[in-house]
């Protein structure tokens, strides 16, 4: 009970049986909220257990806590999420970077062995594929496209945060409608594939950055085509994919024009990859 909480340990306690219902590992985010609420970190809790909570930081945690039961993702409470070891702002106008995908950002570092690229990021969001390969490679450059303005404000404060504006440019376009006499030594793309029925409940995340289509695979066959205009001779396309579509996009690459096509799986072992070389 709300009543009942005097000091920080009841505050995780009364969050994490709040939280039973609603959360994967509710004592997990239960210590992570008061940790957020009170700026200190999570580890610091421990030994501040015995602490007594004001009731303004109690207040906070409540509102938190009723947030979190109404169905908004815990990063968008608190503004960020990690992704490869770095700190990326999110908001509702961008999907929350989730971990599989980093498994595409190291498939790219072990392509690009060192050597500093020019890299197209399709989809962009939170500008978290293109920052962490950018920051991780040398003196590589970028381009981040996304249909959707507001997420593009949200890449160019990241870029801004991780001190990476000089090496990136972002541009709010479809697609569909990006030409660019520069060609790219690397295209790296996680673009929408959730099929629509599959996204009736969905309230938080923006659909524009999932929807997919009927079968997950609309934008597909446009991307891929793009793709292979916009690299260079020699260059990587990397897709993120539904673990159902493999075949089905590994042909299109192949239709393309691709070689070297490989299907790659995320840690979970799920085909959730697909790359491919242009000529
Ligand atoms: N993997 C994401 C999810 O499960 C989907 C990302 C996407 O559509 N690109 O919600």
């Amino acid at each position: 009970m709300k009543n009942d909480v005097q000091c920080l340990s009841d505050a995780v306690a009364y969050c994490g049986a709040e939280l039973k219902r609603f959360s994967d590992s509710p004592f997990l985010e239960a210590q992570l909220i008061v940790a957020f609420v009170l700026g200190i970190s999570k580890e610091s809790l421990y030994i501040s257990n015995d602490e007594k909570i004001s009731e303004d930081k109690l207040e906070e945690i409540v509102a938190f806590v009723e947030k979190r039961r109404n169905g908004t993702p815990f990063y968008y409470l608190v503004g960020k999420r990690e992704f490869m070891g770095l700190e990326f702002k999110v908001n509702e106008s961008v999907l929350i970077p989730r971990p599989e995908t980093e498994t595409l950002v190291e498939k790219a570092i072990e392509i690009a062995d060192g050597r500093s690229l020019t890299v197209l990021d399709v989809g962009t969001g939170s500008g978290c594929i293109l920052l962490s390969f950018v920051k991780y490679n040398g003196s590589s450059v970028g381009t981040g496209i996304d249909i959707s303005e507001k997420s593009i404000s949200v890449a160019e404060e990241n870029a801004r945060n991780l001190a990476l504006s000089n090496r990136v440019k972002f541009i709010a376009t479809d697609f569909r409608n990006f030409f660019s006499k520069l060609k790219f030594d690397m295209i790296l793309s996680n673009p929408p594939y959730v099929k629509t029925r599959n996204l009736i409940h969905l309230k938080h995340e923006p659909l524009v950055a999932l929807d997919g289509g009927i079968d997950g695979f609309e934008l597909y066959v446009d991307l891929i085509r793009k793709a292979f205009r916009l690299l260079k001779n020699g260059g990587y396309f990397i897709v993120e994919i539904d673990d159902c579509l493999s075949a089905k996009t590994f042909d299109s690459f192949k239709k393309e024009g691709f070689l070297d096509i490989e299907i790659i799986p995320d840690l979970a072992d799920k085909k959730r990859f697909v790359a491919g070389w242009k000529k």
